[in-house]
């Protein structure tokens, strides 16, 4: 079979759609976690809504987390630390030395991990050459622009339905 390398094994809406039914159904036991746009927004010392909650119910489920950026540890390292994570900065994806020393230290084969981001050239693609599930999640950013705002306005007016309990 021709590789997809550019192709995410799964497409959710966040890292908030990530639940007790998807992981035992996918038989996930870890996940290898990007931090900009995934947990936060890019830059933004700290995390999305329901991000903390979001990982202490992994960690409640006994699932192996450790964020690989391609970001600095300047920047990785205090958003990680509060959110209790282990990390490796400077992650380099899509090569694939840092999501492989990930796996490596939670210990959990690669057949039970997944790799989680926002971008198919860096995330995706990281996770494909490692040979590891992926799951794009589409960037925390694109929700908090006026014109994504205003289009939700749009859909809400036009549909008559209530967004504000997907956000
Ligand atoms: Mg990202």
């Amino acid at each position: 079979m021709k590789t997809m390398i550019f192709k995410p094994t799964y497409w959710l809406k966040s890292v908030l759609a990530i639940d007790e039914e998807f992981l035992k159904m996918n038989r996930v036991r870890a996940l290898v976690l990007d931090m900009d746009n995934t947990l936060s927004m890019h830059g933004d010392p700290a995390a999305e809504d329901g991000v903390a909650e979001w990982l202490d119910k992994m960690r409640s489920l006994g699932i192996n987390m450790r964020v690989v950026s391609n970001n600095t540890k300047k920047r990785v390292a205090p958003l990680a630390a509060k959110l209790g994570l282990p990390f490796t900065a400077n992650g380099a994806k899509p090569l694939t030395f840092g999501v492989n020393r990930a796996v490596r230290e939670m210990g959990v084969p690669k057949s039970e991990t997944l790799v989680v981001g926002d971008q198919i050239f860096t995330d995706v693609m990281a996770g494909n050459l490692a040979g590891i599930r992926t799951v794009l999640v589409e960037p925390f950013r694109l929700e908090k622009t006026w014109t994504f705002r205003l289009k939700r306005k749009v859909e809400s007016l036009v549909f008559h339905r209530n967004y504000d309990d997907l956000l």
